[in-house]
């Protein structure tokens, strides 16, 4: 088993960094944030004190940052200062295109692989190690990439050349900001009708109206598999990060001359949601702007 750095312990780090030391890896992690540092240590993890301390003598390193300023500086800082020859650089947090390629080709220019491996899948499936990856770069790089990837998830996927995987993973979440406000729409409504929500839960997730965000994800509590719902809205994909993911959509939506309507609309509803103070709500918890209108 190989040894292994890890950035970035969050909701999702987290659970990926502990599925590779259960898979046997020798995991050394390093958040910013004491807590997820103790968290990864009880995991079976090895916390040390910097980016740079982890990725010394690592055969991979993993970073699952929020964005892609995250992603640049650590690589710049920490990453390519201090990686061993033979390394492979796993980026998956979900970031620009542009960001992701440049990283690509500063890591080719020093002799490294480096690929772009954001995840679908939520905290269940980090913490589960049943993400689904989507993997930009080179044939050499991903399949240097595909033993760490599988013991996080249960897809490693190819998407094309480097930036592709960051692609694939802008227009996944244009689509779940989409279904995850129509779901809301829907539930708010079902409950103003005076209808019993898991009642209508079994149905309509049997029905056409199912989706990820219904059916694994619904944002009421209660209902359904266990989701940030039941949890009042805390932990899992943070109302901000899909902001982020959506606003990467539109910026890219704009360069290609694609129009968005429903995506220009979603943005707008997730920005006033952020701004009235939601940023770390779970991004479901955007139903509550329709259950709260008298
Ligand atoms: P998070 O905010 O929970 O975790 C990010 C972690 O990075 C935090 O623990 C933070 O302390 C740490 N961090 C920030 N800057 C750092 C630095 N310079 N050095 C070391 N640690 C640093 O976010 P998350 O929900 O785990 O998401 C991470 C990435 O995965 C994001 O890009 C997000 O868009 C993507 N993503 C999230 C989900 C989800 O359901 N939460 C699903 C798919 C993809």
């Amino acid at each position: 088993m190989a040894r292994v750095a890890f950035i970035g312990l969050g909701n999702m780090g987290g659970g990926m960094a502990a599925n590779l030391a259960k898979a046997g890896h020798d995991v050394r992690a390093f958040d910013l944030d004491a807590e997820a540092l103790n968290r990864a240590k009880q995991a079976g993890c090895l916390p040390v004190q910097s980016a740079a301390e982890a990725v010394v003598g690592a055969e991979a390193v993993i970073t699952m940052l929020p964005a892609g300023a995250h992603v640049a500086a650590t690589y710049k800082e920490a990453v390519f200062s201090n990686a061993a020859p033979s390394a492979v650089l796993i980026d998956c947090s979900t970031i620009d295109v542009p960001t992701a390629r440049e990283l690509a080709a500063a890591a080719a220019a020093r002799g490294l692989e480096a690929v772009d491996a954001p995840v679908s899948g939520g905290i269940a499936a980090a913490n589960g190690g049943t993400l689904t990856f989507m993997v930009g770069g080179t044939a050499k790089g991903f399949e240097e990439a595909q033993l760490y990837l599988e013991a996080m998830g249960k897809a490693v996927i190819h998407a094309g050349d480097s930036g592709a995987g960051q692609a694939v993973k802008m227009c996944n979440n244009l689509i779940l900001a989409g279904t995850m406000i129509a779901t809301c729409e829907g539930l708010a409504l079902a409950e103003r009708l005076g209808l019993d929500l898991q009642v209508f839960y079994d149905i309509a997730s049997k029905a056409t109206a199912q989706s990820w965000s219904l059916n694994t994800y619904c944002p009421v509590p209660g209902v359904g598999p266990e989701s940030p719902a039941d949890r009042n809205y805390e932990g899992g994909f943070a109302a901000a990060l899909m902001l982020k993911d959506l606003r990467l959509a539109m910026g890219a939506a704009e360069q290609a001359g694609v129009d968005l309507p429903f995506g220009t609309h979603a943005t707008e509803l997730y920005s006033s949601f952020v701004n009235a103070g939601n940023a770390a709500t779970d991004f479901s918890g955007i139903i509550r702007t329709l259950q709260d209108k008298p």
